[in-house]
């Protein structure tokens, strides 16, 4: 280890106490990696500062000596945005200890917490004072609200809620020189100038290290009812959707859809996860109705627009949940679809969003090129569809990934064409999942380059000696 790296880890140590630097490469595997396995960087050291002014002084000492900064969250996300390059001088910054809930208020309806809480555990605080934190996804149990933030994640309570952009009142961020952007602010109300909070929500870690966030709280629900739906094809469950809007407005909380082949890979590959109906049509609906108050029946209304559609042609078959457990198996299985892909295959993963009146278009159009161009891939569909996001995915064959050069050139031409029939039905590249390492060579094919160049403003103006999160969103070292 270089002289300077030296003196880098002892400033760091001396800043967050020795056990909370992480400097051996045997014990950073963890960190140095993303969740797919796909890149593998390396740092100097990850650092796991306690407290907001313990960020600060880190980020400090990394801009003094030159070190890039990698902020990470949970490891969960799904472009390799979290991952360190291969660079010498790396130092991950992780919030773990930073988990306190600051204030939780019911008459303001808003949760006040550090950026390294778990999900789950916002949902916990924010069910404690019986409000609801409605971001939910596959990976709740593992990532952090910061990580949340900086991806915009979506989820499956978009279609009511919004993505969490829409969830975030006030931030707290430290600026790549150290200094503190204090935006902590409950306020639902606010023109005072640029909205600059908003930079920081999906920037990837690229402008800054979130520290803390105030959050929107909702009434709970207290009354549900789920169904699972066999349908031919896309357009039917747009026209479902439609049925529902109008039978039941804002009760409709989720809409899922899921491939016939993207339950099979799910069924195949994790033994744990149950598929309680038989596998009859090409495509599967969930529809999630919800209400605040409690003892409302929704199965009635529901089983109203189910029989409709049913008797219209739109679906083949509908089961109601007759239980929350029952509702929790079938939920089980659309969060396991990030798990059943890695396993089956090497993963060919896309986060389009296209205009609803375009989804059944760009669905058949996309599946029919890529196996047109890579006969041997698996073609497996999922989608929050009420919000336009469907996510297209090709399932490799791992033996025939063995040889890097050939892999990228399949997977470029598979980019290729998801871009280009993304492009021609008007929509974009990632609706939830973000840039990160694994899509900043497409960004340029689907940007307008006024687009880029503003961007490209925003981060020289917040980050000029480009030491935060290089390499992500645009190629290191890119000015
Ligand atoms: C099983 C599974 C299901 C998933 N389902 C969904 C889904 O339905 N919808 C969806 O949108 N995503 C989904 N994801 C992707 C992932 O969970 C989300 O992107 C999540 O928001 C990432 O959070 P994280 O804490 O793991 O962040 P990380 O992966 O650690 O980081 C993601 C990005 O945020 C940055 N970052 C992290 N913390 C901070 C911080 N405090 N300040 C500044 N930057 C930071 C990192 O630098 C990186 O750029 C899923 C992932 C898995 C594994």
């Amino acid at each position: 280890m270089s002289d300077s790296f030296t003196d880098a880890l002892q400033g760091l140590a001396a800043i967050v106490g020795d056990k909370h630097v992480i400097a051996s490469a045997g014990d950073q595997e963890a960190y140095v990696v993303d969740w797919r396995g796909r890149y593998q960087g390396r740092a100097v050291a990850v650092v796991k500062p306690g407290s907001t002014a313990e960020v600060s002084a880190v980020v400090r000492c990394c801009a003094e000596q030159g070190l890039a900064i990698v902020p990470q969250g949970g490891n969960t996300g799904m472009c390799g945005a979290a991952t360190p390059d291969d660079r010498a001088g790396n130092v991950v910054i992780r919030l773990d200890r930073m988990r306190r809930v600051r204030d939780v208020s019911p008459l303001a309806n808003t949760i006040t917490v550090e950026a390294g809480c778990i999900l789950a555990e916002v949902q916990t605080a924010a069910k404690s004072v019986d409000r609801y934190f409605p971001l939910s996804l596959g990976a709740e149990g593992s990532c952090q609200i910061g990580g949340n933030i900086s991806t915009n994640a979506g989820g499956t309570a978009v279609l009511r809620y919004g993505p969490t952009r829409d969830l975030v009142l006030g931030l707290e961020v430290v600026l790549p020189d150290g200094r503190v952007f204090n935006g902590l602010r409950a306020l639902r109300k606010d023109n005072t100038g640029y909205a600059l909070k908003q930079l920081f929500i999906g920037a990837e870690g690229t402008l800054g290290i979130v520290t803390a966030a105030v959050l929107k709280l909702f009434a709970p629900p207290r009354s549900s009812a789920l169904a699972l739906l066999k349908l031919q094809g896309v357009e039917q469950a747009l026209e479902i959707m439609a049925r529902l809007r109008g039978a039941v407005g804002d009760r409709l909380g989720s809409l899922e859809i899921l491939s016939r082949s993207q339950i099979e890979a799910i069924a195949a590959t994790v033994p744990h996860v149950a598929i309680p109906f038989e596998l009859t049509t090409p495509w599967y609906l969930i529809v999630e109705l919800t209400d605040t108050l409690a003892n409302v029946d929704l199965n009635e209304p529901l089983a109203d627009v189910l029989a409709d559609a049913m008797e219209a042609g739109l679906a083949e078959d509908a089961i109601l949940a007759s239980s929350i457990a029952q509702a929790k198996v079938i939920w089980a299985v659309r969060h396991s679809v990030s798990e059943g892909n890695k396993r089956s295959g090497y993963v060919v993963s896309h986060d389009s969003v296209v205009p609803l009146e375009r989804q059944a278009v760009f669905v058949t159009n996309v599946e029919a090129r890529i196996m047109a161009a890579v006969p041997h891939a698996r073609v497996v569909m999922h989608g929050h569809i009420g919000d336009g996001n469907i996510h297209v995915i090709a399932l490799l064959d791992r033996a025939r990934c063995r040889d890097p050069q050939a892999t990228a050139e399949m997977v470029a031409w598979i980019n290729e064409i998801v871009d280009d029939e993304t492009a021609a039905q008007g929509g974009a590249i990632s609706a939830e999942h973000g840039i990160g390492i694994t899509n900043r060579g497409r960004l340029a094919r689907v940007t307008d380059p006024l687009d880029i160049e503003l961007m490209r403003g925003v981060k020289r103006l917040l980050d000029p000696k480009g030491l935060m999160n290089p390499g992500k969103i645009f190629a290191a070292g890119a000015a």
